[in-house]
């Protein structure tokens, strides 16, 4: 079918959001509530987006439960971090959690409560006071269900700020103007109507989350597929840090399905076969509250070793039942219904098997603090891209560095999707009119739809997905070493040529799950490239890669960001940026690089 035939109609905004969840949502409410017009784009109803299931809570030191400082906060992201996070971002977003957690109470987040009427805040892994020296109790919580309190709360303030959403509407691709090179717009599928939509604007906002989805085992949602790095590669763009996976130390064994850390915050501990607690070797100070790649490591160690337990003795279980049951009911009700169902445990009796499981994409589309998509053109590392913008788990500011800390990601999106709504309103005039485009704009995108509409081959999706799953979840895993990674490349290599021999069977444009998985898939497997061949070139170990053939952090030749480049043929390129190790105020002082003990 010639591209010209394909009906597209066109809508003019000022800004476009393209997702809903927590950072797309917190945008569009902050965008409208400024005056610009926004619209936001959503290929799930919004309160369904991956955040409604994040359970632990959003980091903000307000000192509830015990001294606590933004000061402590910003160290424990920067040593958390590995010292690949910036520090000046970092900063930012650490002062910034304060009112940005007083402001989602005013909002409305239901956030459970001390018994003198304060926010209750729990102790998670790497959060301390004092620069190391005690346990801070950080962690803002609706008992475990703090997402879905915040994606509720953000949607019923988006709504009363009058912005306007379109639900269930598929992004494919960014649209360039050809002239100018500058990104005005995104085009989307309707999947109801199964008709086009271009959404112009002067700001587009990517919110579209994490690639969870390119491993076998993953907490997050089906919905995972980094559909906006995707759309950022085609469009030309380096992602960066795509190395960096956080493996979250306990899925359930089985399922995947995530058993919050605030289960360790609360006292839970990990044993192996000989009812050891041996997170007391790894981590003799805090424990079981180490940070997530430390803790990840000492169980797949303790596996390999022998000390797993059930019948292939490659699991180790969590803890909890002398929590009792009250405490289980009032803070955990969550984790307590999911390990029923998921592992049929009863939570006031046993333990819970777990095992590490891919759960948080460091790495994404690198921007500034204030949400602007930033690339490196000639010796400038900081080029702003015009018109885009990208927020949340898809970004990479970077303040999560190479491991984030459990409860800053809540954290992130709140205050970075706020940053980018104040960026446009500072930027765009409301109504400003937009350039008519060329009608030749649409036309690769178009192309692209229409190719894969009618992608006759012999491979199913599903089964490609699968290959891509399985390979990374063996070749880029907890640990890694230039055999499996070289074995890995290739092997990711031809998956994503494999690609060109996709079968799609449904031709229609209504709700075609087919289409759409495969678009999704297109997504992931560039991302899976990248990352793939991110690790291969990074030999040093820091946050959550780790390497066993360099066991070492090496800050001179490796304290740098990767920048990778994707190709229509899945070629990587690299470039490096600097990590900006110096503050945004003297308020702080920088944190100088030192090994990583906890
Ligand atoms: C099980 C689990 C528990 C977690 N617990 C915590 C926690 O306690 N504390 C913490 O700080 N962090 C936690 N995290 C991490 C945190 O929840 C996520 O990183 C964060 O919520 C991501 O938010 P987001 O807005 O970037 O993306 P998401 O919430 O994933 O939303 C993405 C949005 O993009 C839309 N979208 C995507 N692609 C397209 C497309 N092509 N077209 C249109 N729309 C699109 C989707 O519809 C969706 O609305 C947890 C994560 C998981 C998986």
């Amino acid at each position: 079918m010639p591209v010209e035939s394909y009906k597209v109609e066109t809508h003019q905004y000022d800004v476009v959001v393209v997702g809903a969840g927590g950072a797309g949502l917190r945008a569009t409410m902050g965008l409208a509530a400024k005056g610009l017009s926004a619209a936001c784009v959503t290929k799930v109803f919004p309160t369904r987006s991956h955040t409604v299931a994040a359970q632990g809570g959003v980091a903000a030191a307000l000192g509830n439960m015990g001294e606590d400082d933004w000061r402590y906060h910003f160290y424990d992201t920067v040593k958390g971090g590995d010292w690949l996070g910036d520090q000046d971002a970092v900063e930012y977003m650490c002062r910034e959690a304060i009112p940005a957690v007083i402001e989602l109470e005013r909002f409305g987040v239901p956030f459970s409560r001390t018994k003198g009427g304060k926010i209750y805040q729990r102790p998670f892994g790497g959060m301390t006071t004092r620069y190391g020296e005690g346990l801070a109790q950080r962690s803002c919580a609706a008992a475990d269900r703090t997402g879905h309190a915040i994606l509720h709360t953000l949607y019923t303030q988006a709504l009363k700020h009058d912005a306007k959403f379109f639900v269930e509407y598929f992004a494919t691709d960014l649209i360039k103007d050809p002239a100018s090179g500058r990104i005005v717009g995104v085009i989307a599928i309707d999947l109801n109507a199964g008709a086009l939509h271009l959404f112009r604007g002067h700001a587009i906002v990517l919110a579209t989350g994490g690639y969870g989805r390119a491993y076998f085992s993953c907490t997050s949602a089906h919905t995972c597929t980094g559909d906006g790095g995707g759309m950022a590669l085609r469009a030309g763009l380096a992602l960066q840090d795509m190395e960096f996976v956080q493996f979250h130390p306990t899925g359930i064994y089985g399922s995947g399905c995530l058993i919050t850390e605030g289960v360790r915050g609360e006292g839970g501990y990990l044993t192996n076969s000989n009812g050891e607690r041996f997170m007391e070797r790894y981590a003799p100070h805090v424990k079981d509250l180490a940070s997530r790649d430390v803790v990840s490591r000492a169980i797949t160690v303790e596996i390999r070793e022998g000390r797993g337990v059930g019948e292939h003795a490659d699991h180790v279980y969590l803890n909890l039942a002398h929590l009792g049951p009250q405490v289980l009911h009032e803070r955990l009700p969550g984790i307590s219904e999911t390990t029923r169902i998921f592992a049929g445990v009863d939570v006031t009796k046993d333990p819970i098997p777990v095992l590490p499981t891919v759960h948080y994409n460091m790495g994404g589309i690198p921007t500034n603090h204030h949400g602007e998509v930033v690339q490196k053109v000639g010796d400038d590392p900081d080029v702003v891209v015009p018109g885009l913008f990208a927020i949340g788990e898809a970004a990479c500011v970077s303040v999560h560095g190479a491991n984030r800390l459990g409860t800053n990601s809540l954290l992130d999106i709140v205050v970075f999707g706020r940053a980018a709504a104040e960026r446009c309103a500072e930027v765009i005039r409301p109504d400003t009119p937009h350039r008519d485009l060329p009608s030749d704009a649409l036309e690769p995108a178009l192309t692209r739809l229409d190719k894969l509409r009618r992608a006759n081959g012999g491979t199913p999706t599903a089964q490609l997905r699968l290959k891509m799953q399985k390979t990374m979840q063996t070749d880029a895993a907890v640990f890694r070493t230039a055999t499996t990674l070289e074995e890995g490349c290739t092997r990711i290599d031809q998956v994503y040529a494999e690609f060109a021999d996709i079968r799609v069977s449904d031709r229609s444009l209504i709700w075609n799950t087919d289409l759409v998985e495969s678009f999704e898939l297109a997504n992931l497997l560039a991302q899976a490239v990248a990352t793939m061949h991110s690790a291969e070139q990074r030999l040093e170990s820091r946050g959550a890669h780790a390497r066993e053939d360099f066991p070492e952090r090496d800050d001179v030749n490796w304290m740098k960001h990767t920048l990778v480049t994707v190709g229509d043929k899945g070629e990587c390129s690299f470039d490096y940026r600097p990590v900006r190790s110096n503050t945004m105020t003297d308020e702080v002082e920088p944190v100088p690089p030192a090994k990583r003990v906890y």
